[in-house]
């Protein structure tokens, strides 16, 4: 079953209305490399939001995180990074292009058919050298995860934070791979953001919460509008896990270039503590206080990608449908993800409308994220936000410099409503809240 949106159509309006560039574009661009935009740095901001606040400020059980990128060379040693985060490389002798080899199907190179070598293993972390002298003893990588981080700051946070077990460790940041193939736009880049909590349980009750995870991430999604026949869920098979992992589960999206993960939700065991406890030195395990009981914790890691996620609300919010005989594109985002909230469009820009108009804008915006347009005409105007995904724009005409009253009209079912600019800010609160939208009566308040 393929997706029904092209890639081509989401790169084009991602470009077209500043969600996101080519980096580095006047130089003629860095192959896998984006840039945010105006738009894009906002949609991305919400989902790390919406992300923070449902995984850690929505619960008692889940405190947040912020560590370095540069991290100790032994942490990767200890994690195993080093000697098995690595993909297996093939090169065309021929054109001397270089493939993933388990993405290959045959033994020809997919390009020009050429003889592929034998494969060998191609290590994904990016090194750099820290300080002024390149030598070996200076060498750092930049973290492939964020996940390390929380692993060696455990005993940190379980002190400081004074928590009891299960505890989960979030964090948001950037990670880096030095991916073998990236593509398909943003979903695989050499650079990118992770979100990743690492959820430490009582061994035995790994499975469970492993269920109890792989459940609550999917929903998420879905929360944040992704339509439940676009998603699903794939066990790993043995052979597929990682070096690290009991269990593992991903959640997949259908990508436009087919089903892809999205997130993967993994049973780490007592892998990285354990190895972390040999590779520093330091014991790392927890102590019940109340039974005295002393364990090294299990480990269930959902981690998700934000670049990632932002591509499948994209393509999952983008619609093109026909209003009145005239092609509309619209992006159905979930309001809390929407880069705009409200946009303020005076019907004109007429010197009679622009105070007003302006005045309306300067009510909103220390509450919502909002949006002043007053260029072209005003159904140019509802197009582009439209395409942006705008859910509420407020039009203002000559009738309200008369009655002191507004026109609402709503991004998904077109309809207007008519409400008093006193107390426009409530309406637009309760509506972004999902409160009914409903035309009929509040045009019937207008009229008496
Ligand atoms: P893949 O199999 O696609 O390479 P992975 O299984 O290596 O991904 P994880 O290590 O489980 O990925 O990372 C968790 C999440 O981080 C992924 O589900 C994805 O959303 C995101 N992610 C991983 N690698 C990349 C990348 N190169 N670019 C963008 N996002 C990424």
């Amino acid at each position: 079953m393929p997706s029904k949106v092209d890639m081509d159509k989401i790169v084009s309006l991602c470009k077209r209305r500043g969600f996101v560039f080519p980096s580095s574009e006047i130089y003629g661009g860095l192959a896998s490399c984006w840039d945010y935009g105006p738009m894009g740095a906002e949609l991305k901001r919400n989902v790390k939001e919406a992300w923070w606040k449902v995984m850690v400020h929505e619960r008692d059980d889940v405190v947040g995180l912020d560590t370095s990128i540069m991290m100790h060379p032994g942490v990767w040693a200890a994690s195993g990074h080093i000697d098995n985060f690595t993909d297996p490389l093939v090169e065309c002798k021929s054109c001397h292009l270089r493939w993933r080899a388990d993405a290959v199907e045959g033994e020809k190179c997919p390009k020009c058919g050429g003889e592929l070598t034998e494969p060998r293993m191609f290590n994904l972390m990016f090194k750099t050298s820290m300080g002024p002298v390149e030598e070996e003893a200076s060498t750092v990588y930049l973290r492939p995860e964020t996940a390390q981080g929380i692993f060696v700051n455990f005993e940190n946070v379980v002190t400081s934070s004074r928590k009891k077990l299960p505890l989960g460790i979030a964090q948001i940041g950037k990670s880096f791979r030095n991916e073998i193939t990236p593509g398909n736009f943003i979903f695989r880049t050499r650079e990118f953001e992770h979100m990743e909590v690492e959820y430490f349980v009582k061994p035995g009750t790994d499975e469970k919460w492993l269920d109890y995870w792989v459940k609550e991430r999917f929903d998420w999604y879905v929360k944040l509008g992704i339509k439940k026949e676009n998603l699903r869920l794939r066990q790993h098979g043995k052979d597929e896990l990682a070096h690290y992992a009991k269990d593992c589960y991903d959640v997949e999206y259908l990508f436009p270039m087919g089903w892809s993960e999205l997130e993967g939700i993994a049973n780490r065991g007592d892998f990285d503590l354990t190895q972390h406890a040999k590779g520093s030195g330091k014991e790392l395990s927890y102590r019940d206080a109340e039974t005295g009981e002393k364990y090294v914790p299990y480990v269930i890691e959902p981690s998700a990608g934000v670049d990632r996620s932002v591509l499948a609300f994209l393509v999952d919010a983008y619609d093109e449908e026909e209003v009145q005989g005239e092609k509309r594109t619209v992006l159905h985002l979930h309001h809390s993800l929407a880069p705009i909230k409200v946009g303020v469009l005076p019907l004109s820009r007429n010197e009679k409308l622009t105070p007003l108009a302006k005045e309306v804008f300067k009510r909103l915006c220390p509450n919502f994220m909002t949006d002043y347009d007053d260029s072209q005409s005003i159904g140019r105007r509802y197009r582009r936000q439209d395409e942006i995904g705008t859910p509420f724009c407020v039009t203002i005409d000559f009738e309200s410099l008369e009655d002191k009253q507004v026109t609402i009209r709503e991004r998904d079912c077109l309809a207007q409503i008519r409400v008093p600019i006193d107390g426009l800010e409530k309406v637009i609160e309760a509506k972004l809240k999902g409160e009914a939208f409903d035309a009929s009566s509040l045009w019937a308040t207008r009229e008496k």
